[in-house]
C-alpha cells in the first residue's frame, strides 16, 4: 500500500498550469483557456487529486478533471475571448477589470444566502453563523473557509475568490456559544464552510470541545461538513494531527453525542483509493457516522450508473448516503446543469438498482431559498402533467410533506423557473414565504 505512506499537500494554483507535465497533453489553447478561467473562478488542485484521482489518459472527460480544472467552455465564448486577450496583452489593471465584470454576471448571490439566514443575538447580526431551519445551526469558522482543493462548480466560489464582503465567517466561537445557549430549539450544529477539516485539530476542537459540556444538553448532534474524505483522506489517516482528529471525534461519541461526518463525494472514483478507504475505516472507528451528499452535475456525474456505483460502495464501506442535490443557480450553471426532470430520471433510475440500505438516500433535492424541496416525480392529474414537489425543510416547518404541484417543463432546472399546476396563481407557500422574509430583514 505505497500511497498510505505520509504524504504533504502540495496545492496547485492558477500560476502552475504551464508547468504540470501532466497537462503538456493538452494544445496551447486549450491550456490557455483553463488559465483564462482561473482568473475568475477559483482553481485549486493538490498533489493526491492530480497524482491520484486523475486518469490523465482521458482528459478532458475524466469526471475529477472536470470537477478540480476548469474548462473553457465554462464561460460564454465572448467572456473567454476577452479574457484570452487581455491575458496576452498583459495590461494587468485591464484585465482585473474585466474579470470583476464576468464574475458579476455569475450570479455569485444565490438563494438569499446572505440576506435572510444571518441570525441576531440580543440585537446585533451574529456573523459566522445561518439558522435557517429551528433544529440546526450552521456554523463558519474563518480558518475553515478553504478547502484541499476546489470544485468547478461551487456554489461558494465568490468567497474563495474575495468577492464576498459580507462575511460569514467569525473568529468567535464564544458568540456562537451564546447563542446556542439563548436557543434550547437546536439539537444539531453544522459545522461548515468551505472545509473546517482544513483546521488544524486543535483550532477545530475549540468549536467542537464546549459543546460536550453541561450548558449545550440540548445539542445532540455534531455534524462536520467536509469534502477531506475525497480530495485529501490522509487528513484522517497520515497527516501530523490525524491522531488529534480522531481523538476529538472520539470525544463527542464518548459524551454521548451523534458526530455526523457529513461526506461530499461526487464520484465513485473519489472512495475506490486505498487511502479514502483507510480514512474511511478510522472515522468509523471513532464511533462517528459518516453520511454522503454530492450535487448532480453534467459532464462529471450525470449518469445512474454512477450513482449507482457510489452509493452501493459507500454502504459496503459504512458510510449512509443522505442527499442528492440539484445544482445551485450560480457560477457556470450553464456548463453543469441539468433539467430537473433528469435529475429525477437518473435518481429514479439508480434507486431502484440499490439495496434499502442505500436508499436513505433523499433526492434529488433543492435547496433554495423557501427551504429544501423534494423532486418526488412526474404524474398526471386531470390531463395534466406535473411535477410533484414537497418540502424535506421548510421556513416554516410546517410546510413539509405537504405535497404541491408544478407544471411539468423539461427544460427547467431550478425551482425558481417552475410555475403552479392545475390553474394555481401561486404555490401554497408562496404568501406565508414573503411574509416571513419581510420580518427577517
Ligand atoms: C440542509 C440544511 C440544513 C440541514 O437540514 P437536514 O434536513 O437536517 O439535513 C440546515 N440548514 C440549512 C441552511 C440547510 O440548507
Ligand atoms: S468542497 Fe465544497 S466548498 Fe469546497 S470547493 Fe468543493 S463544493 Fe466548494
Amino acid at each position: 500500500m505505497p500511497q498510505l505512506n505520509p504524504i504533504k499537500i502540495r496545492f496547485y494554483g492558477a500560476k502552475d498550469i504551464d508547468r504540470l507535465p501532466q497537462l503538456q497533453q493538452l494544445s496551447a489553447a486549450d491550456r490557455m483557456a483553463i488559465k483564462a478561467v482561473a482568473q475568475v473562478l477559483p482553481f485549486r488542485a493538490n498533489n493526491y487529486v492530480v497524482e491520484e484521482l486523475i486518469d490523465w489518459e482521458n482528459i478532458p472527460d475524466d469526471p475529477i478533471f472536470r470537477l478540480t480544472f476548469p474548462q473553457g467552455e465554462m464561460l460564454s465564448p465572448e467572456h473567454l475571448d476577452k479574457l484570452v486577450w487581455h491575458i496576452n496583452h498583459s495590461e494587468s489593471e485591464d484585465l482585473h477589470q474585466v474579470v470583476s465584470t464576468i464574475r458579476s454576471h455569475l450570479n455569485p448571490h444565490p438563494a438569499g444566502q446572505v440576506e435572510y439566514n444571518v441570525p441576531t443575538l440580543n440585537g446585533d447580526r451574529v456573523p459566522g453563523i445561518q439558522h435557517k431551519y429551528p433544529e440546526t445551526v450552521l456554523i463558519f469558522p474563518t480558518a475553515g473557509q478553504t478547502c484541499h482543493a476546489y470544485c468547478t462548480f461551487c456554489f461558494r466560489w465568490p468567497q474563495f475568490v474575495g468577492m464576498d464582503n459580507i462575511k460569514f465567517a467569525t473568529r468567535e466561537s464564544g458568540l456562537f456559544q451564546d447563542y446556542l445557549r439563548q436557543h434550547k430549539e437546536v439539537t444539531d450544529v453544522l459545522i461548515t464552510g468551505g472545509d473546517p477539516m482544513t483546521m488544524k485539530a486543535r483550532h477545530l476542537s475549540l468549536y467542537i470541545e464546549p459543546l460536550l459540556g453541561s450548558d449545550f444538553e440540548h445539542i445532540q448532534t455534531i455534524r462536520i461538513g467536509t469534502k477531506s474524505v475525497a480530495y485529501w483522506p490522509y487528513r484522517f489517516v497520515t497527516d501530523e494531527d490525524a491522531d488529534d482528529i480522531l481523538r476529538l471525534f472520539e470525544r463527542v461519541t464518548l459524551a454521548g453525542k451523534h458526530l455526523a461526518i457529513m461526506g461530499h463525494y461526487d464520484h465513485w472514483k473519489e472512495i475506490e483509493t486505498e487511502i479514502a478507504q483507510e480514512a474511511i475505516r478510522r472515522i468509523r472507528s471513532t464511533g462517528a457516522q459518516i453520511r454522503t451528499q454530492a450535487p448532480l452535475i453534467r459532464q462529471i456525474n450525470d449518469s445512474s450508473q454512477v450513482w449507482i456505483r457510489m452509493w452501493q460502495e459507500q454502504v459496503r464501506l459504512g458510510c449512509i448516503p443522505y442527499y442528492m442535490f440539484i445544482e445551485r443557480d450560480t457560477g457556470a450553471k450553464h456548463y453543469f446543469d441539468v433539467p430537473i426532470i433528469k435529475a429525477w430520471e437518473i435518481f429514479q433510475k439508480a434507486i431502484q438498482k440499490v439495496s434499502g440500505l442505500a436508499r436513505t438516500v433523499r433526492g434529488p433535492v433543492m435547496s433554495a431559498l423557501p427551504g429544501k424541496v423534494l423532486v418526488d416525480g412526474v404524474a398526471e392529474i386531470f390531463g395534466e402533467k406535473v411535477f410533484v414537489l414537497s418540502f424535506l425543510q421548510g421556513r416554516n416547518p410546517d410546510w413539509c410533506k405537504r405535497p404541491f404541484f408544478a407544471r411539468y417543463d423539461d427544460k427547467a432546472t431550478w425551482l425558481t423557473e417552475l410555475t403552479p399546476a392545475l390553474g394555481k396563481q401561486e404555490f401554497f407557500y408562496e404568501h406565508q414565504l414573503k411574509e416571513i422574509l419581510e420580518k427577517g430583514q
